[in-house]
């Protein structure tokens, strides 16, 4: 089923030839235009673009033989290596699945492993067979595959994870895979595992089903939530509801003993990874090393490769071969943050100048200069690590090597020593070998009718007073270099000349929105110093000038094609700030209609809502990034307004789309202004060109991120700020050595914020390992997750939605499942098994898979799912592992003394209580939840109300009060944003009213309202792929 309509490794048309190994392109945004670039859309070439004979391939001619293994098909073990491999063929799972049904076994097999230790404590809560006098007798469920046979090789150390026997033989509980989904409108019901029967301990909160409630309604359709393609789902849990759901509707059942506490803890492993490595110094002198995760404070020292606060990667040891790669099926992929902000008891990077030289590179692959470079023959020459060439050292470079080999000067040079550092570029690397001009900022603003009547002109106008004093500068300089310019729009342009000399702002009209050209050069982009009171005049001026205006029409792309032709004629990149409201409809080029079609919600044609309605937005998007253009989008819409095609432009030139859904001034001014200001003022590069080089055997071949590429290895960014990232995927060409490592260097070209051109260049070497052990032992969860992510919302504007999730499904447990016989110690094969290093990753993929982009919801608009999609495919790791599982704060048992924060709980209804207040993050939104029992003397201190009852839900901030609770939680909920790219709205929940509805979405470990498995039972549904491909 998934094999169709998902085409695995396409004809690549850019492979160049003799490569075999066949990218997976699928889904690649304007695949078209990749074909055909046009070079005179193109930046220049220069260092960046001119890279070994053929251009294509960095790291050296083709390996002899490196195509046997890269074609379709070509792999032996029946793994695909699809980006979302596809299912085992039928041919091996049907099988599977017969021997799997009928036959009985002893159900609940006793651990026997001694190898067990680490969960079995507190795994032995986890007693499978409570579940038979609700479900059926034990002997229903089906048996695992015989226990032996599926250990292969000699067994490792490991510290696995293990999971009581038996996990898979559980009769189904009503999952999305095939269970009951509630009523949108029955009120939630309180089953953190998503089970029939068992009362939780704390029942008082707890509503059960009324009794006789049909909750076998709506039973069908959610197979498709997240579907392991199983020939006939229910077949494959033969066990399932032998009574039919009518039994399922009882009265409840005595408590079980299923422990949520006996599955792996995404808040244990943040806090075990705390308890251990916070507050360290990480030292990153070791190859191959795993840096804490993106929860732990720490601090970074660099000693020869990049801080993981710019790199982080799925895994820290790449398999040697593309086989071992094949059947892992873990991707090889690095997350890059290439201007990520590092923390002020941190070094920044040094600045290399090499003068009119500039940087010392690799006559053959390009490579710059770096700690990876091994200087041979007393230092005369030296040999690149990435294609092995060897180059004569440049004589103003050269130097004498201590005894070690190393050189003398080796402390001296951050090129040397340091993973990270930057370069000045040269005239080279400038478009027209001229040093280019400081970047200009385009002030945008949608004067039509609504946006006048609600105050939002006269908000904006007020706030760029006080925020443009504020634009990014050189921390030597006195005033920033950017320059400013205005325009506002309707149906029609304004221009406004705000030329520091003129008395009073001169307004220029454009009607000819069809093709948009520029009516004044000198006067529009000025020095804001320099023209302050000339623009103060404007921004006073503009709310009243449009005060009388009716037009509720507007246009869009005429408006970026206006702030592009401006900069273009001032020769300058620049970022235009876009303040807009509405679906453009007046007459113009990028008009747009509303195609908001709800059915196609669930059907294969489902990824038309995420694609533009027009190829002009993308055409536009690749004029802008090759003008160095960035687009940043305030989006206030009150209904539709397309985000799929509106946002494409922000998306492709590293910009940034913000929306504020039925902007309200007195709820939600507070959130955009925070927004806007620290927008303007966030570090970012302009008229950028990343390149990413790998020593010899493997390659960067597909890359996720606010990024437009006109061939397969430039990627091309009007600018990138400090919280953007690109994610690469890695493929073997060939054999990696263990000896020599997998060694990455991200090179990014681009233009500061006063006009510099400069390179920035990040370093990372990895180990390579034959044994799978040491792969999975290096893996990072966060970082497979976003990748995970970022591929399959990619995929998302090509795949039917259930394909995507299938394959994620699969590759999941294909992932497990390879550790399972290869590495973890022989045991029976119903036991589920996790690596270390991914014991969370099934929740994680779990929360993936429930996100509003996979699986709609129909409180969600189509616009708010098209906004995350592209909010994710620009996160970096931090950003995602926030994003798809919150973080859940009590706050009725603070400490008011301490000066930390509380330790989060589990996203799940089961850790809320009636007495408790909490807040949740997911960087998006933030809530305030309050049981009806709140402990009165917290809610005084907070909300300065006597009780529950009396507190108001309709405020996005807190009352600042002197009380310790006000001051100590808003102190928390700072903290929270301080480092968040977007600031969170606040909401007020409190239980059982209706925003309640809203807010359980986002416990994740639960079951969904609208679909979407609780963490137990995709954990079954796992574990039962997982021994169907042991099988
Ligand atoms: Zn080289």
């Amino acid at each position: 089923m998934n094999q169709q309509g998902y085409v695995a490794t396409p004809p690549y048309s850019q492979s160049p030839p003799g490569i075999g190994l066949s990218p997976p392109h699928y889904g690649h945004y304007g695949d078209a235009s990749h074909t055909a670039s046009q070079p005179g859309m193109m930046k220049p070439a220069g260092p960046l673009g001119t890279a070994s004979p053929g251009g294509m391939l960095p790291s050296g001619p083709p390996p002899p033989g490196t195509h046997q293994f890269g074609h379709n098909g070509a792999h032996a073990s029946g793994h695909p290596p699809q980006r979302f491999p596809g299912p085992p063929p039928i041919n091996n799972a049907a099988p599977s699945y017969t021997s799997y049904s009928p036959s009985p076994q002893p159900a609940y097999p006793s651990p026997v492993s001694t190898s067990v230790t680490q969960l079995n404590s507190q795994l032995s809560a986890m007693q499978i067979n409570t579940y038979g006098s609700s479900m059926g007798p034990p002997s229903q469920g089906p048996p695992g595959p015989p226990s032996t046979a599926q250990i292969q090789g000699p067994p490792r150390p490991t510290q696995p994870s293990i999971l009581q026997p038996g996990l898979q033989v559980l009769p189904p509980p009503p999952t999305a895979l095939n269970g009951p989904g509630p009523s949108p409108l029955s009120p939630p019901v309180h089953r953190p595992d998503g089970l029939a029967g068992p009362a939780p301990p704390n029942a008082q909160y707890q509503h059960p089903p009324p009794p006789g409630q049909p909750m076998g309604a709506g039973y069908s359709p959610q197979q498709a939530n997240f579907g392991p393609p199983m020939p006939g789902t229910q077949l494959s849990y033969p066990g399932g509801f032998p009574g039919g759901p009518a039994q399922m509707a009882g009265p409840p059942q005595p408590p079980k003993k299923l422990d949520p506490d006996s599955i792996p803890s995404p808040i244990q492993v943040i806090e075990n990874d705390r308890a251990t490595r916070g507050g360290q110094v990480y030292m990153t002198n070791t190859r191959g090393q795993v840096p804490p995760l993106v929860t732990t404070d720490f601090m970074v020292q660099d000693q020869g490769n990049a801080s993981p606060r710019y790199i982080r990667c799925t895994t820290y040891c790449f398999p040697c071969t593309s086989d071992m790669a094949k059947q892992a099926q873990i991707p090889l992929a690095a997350v890059i943050k290439p201007f990520a902000t590092i923390p002020s008891n941190e070094t920044p990077l040094y600045l290399v100048n090499h003068g009119e030289t500039g940087p010392v590179r690799c006559n053959r692959c390009k490579a710059y200069m770096c700690p990876f470079m091994q200087f041979i023959e007393g230092g005369r020459r030296y040999q690149c690590g990435f294609c092995n060439c060897v180059n004569d050292v440049p004589p103003f470079y050269f130097q004498h090597l201590d005894h070690m080999g190393r050189r003398l000067d080796h402390h001296e040079k951050p090129e040397l020593s340091l993973g990270s550092y930057e370069y000045v570029a040269t005239l080279d690397y400038c478009r027209k070998n001229k040093p280019p001009n400081p970047p200009a900022y385009i002030f945008m603003i949608d004067v039509s009718y609504s946006n006048i009547k609600n105050g939002l002109v006269k908000l904006i106008c007020e706030e760029l007073k006080t925020v443009l004093e504020k634009l990014p500068k050189e921390e030597q300089e006195e005033t920033s270099a950017i320059r400013v310019g205005f325009i506002t729009y309707n149906k029609v342009l304004h221009f406004f000349n705000v030329k520091s000399n003129l008395a009073q702002p001169q307004m220029m009209v454009v009607t000819d929105v069809g093709e948009v050209f520029v009516p004044l050069l000198d006067g529009f982009l000025v020095n804001y110093q320099e023209s302050q009171s000339v623009i103060h005049n404007l921004l006073d001026q503009i709310p009243e000038m449009f005060a009388d205006s009716n037009e509720n029409e507007t246009v869009f792309a005429p408006v970026i094609q206006a702030g592009m032709e401006a900069l273009k004629a001032a020769e300058c990149p620049g970022k235009l700030f876009i303040f807009h409201s509405s679906l453009p409809t007046a007459e113009a080029p990028g008009k747009l209609k509303n195609r908001d079609d709800r059915k196609l919600v669930n059907t294969d044609k489902e990824k038309i809502l995420f694609q533009p309605q027009t190829n002009v937005y993308e055409s536009l998007a690749k004029d802008c990034v090759a003008h160095g253009c960035s687009v940043t989008l305030f989006l206030f819409p009150s209904q539709y307004a397309d985000v799929a095609s509106l946002g494409l432009v922000p998306q492709l030139t590293g910009g940034t789309l913000y929306k504020y859904n039925n902007f309200q001034m007195h709820l939600d001014s507070h959130q955009f202004l925070n927004d806007l200001r620290k927008d303007i003022e966030k570090k970012i590069g302009f008229d950028a060109i990343m390149r990413v080089r790998t020593s010899t055997g493997f390659r960067a071949t597909d890359f996720f991120g606010g990024i437009f590429m006109n061939n397969t290895t430039d990627v091309e960014m009007a600018a990138i700020d400090c919280d953007k990232a690109i994610t690469v995927e890695f493929k073997h060409d060939d054999k990696l050595g263990e000896d020599s490592g997998a060694l990455i260097q991200c090179a990014v070209l681009y233009t500061t914020i006063s006009g510099q051109r400069r390179l920035r260049i990040h370093n990372l070497g990895l180990n390579c390992s034959s044994q799978l052990a040491d792969l999975y032992k290096s893996c990072e969860t966060d970082a497979l997750i976003n990748f995970f992510a970022k591929s399959a919302f990619k995929a998302v504007l090509h795949q039917p939605l259930k394909v995507i999730r299938e394959i994620l499904v699969n590759q999941t447990a294909h992932m497990l499942a390879c550790y399972r016989k290869n590495c973890a110690n022989p045991s029976a094969v119903s036991q589920l098994i996790l690596p270390e290093s991914m014991k969370v990753l099934p929740v994680y993929i779990n929360c993936l898979l429930k996100s509003c982009v996979l699986l709609s919801r129909p409180e969600i608009s189509t616009d708010e799912r098209a906004f995350q999609r592209q909010l994710v495919m620009t996160m970096g790791v931090a950003d995602s592992q926030l994003f798809f599982y919150p973080q859940l704060l009590p706050i009725h048992t603070l400490d008011v003394k301490s000066t930390s924060l509380p330790a989060a709980v589990r996203c799940s209804e089961s850790r809320l209580s009636e007495e408790g207040i909490f807040l949740l993050a997911n960087g998006l939104n933030m809530f305030l939840w309050l049981g009806v029992s709140s402990p009165p003397e917290v809610i005084q201190g907070i909300f300065n109300v006597p009780s529950f009852a009396h507190i108001s839900t309709d405020m996005t901030l807190l009352p600042e009060l002197g009380s310790p609770y006000s001051q100590k939680l808003r102190m928390i909920m700072s903290i929270i944003q301080q480092k968040r790219p977007y600031s969170m709205k606040l909401t007020i929940v409190k239980q059982r009213e209706q925003p309640e509805m809203i807010f359980r979405q986002f416990l994740v470990e639960d079951k969904g309202l609208y679909g979407g498995s609780s963490y137990v039972d995709f954990l079954c549904c796992v574990h039962k792929e997982i021994c169907q491909l042991l099988s």
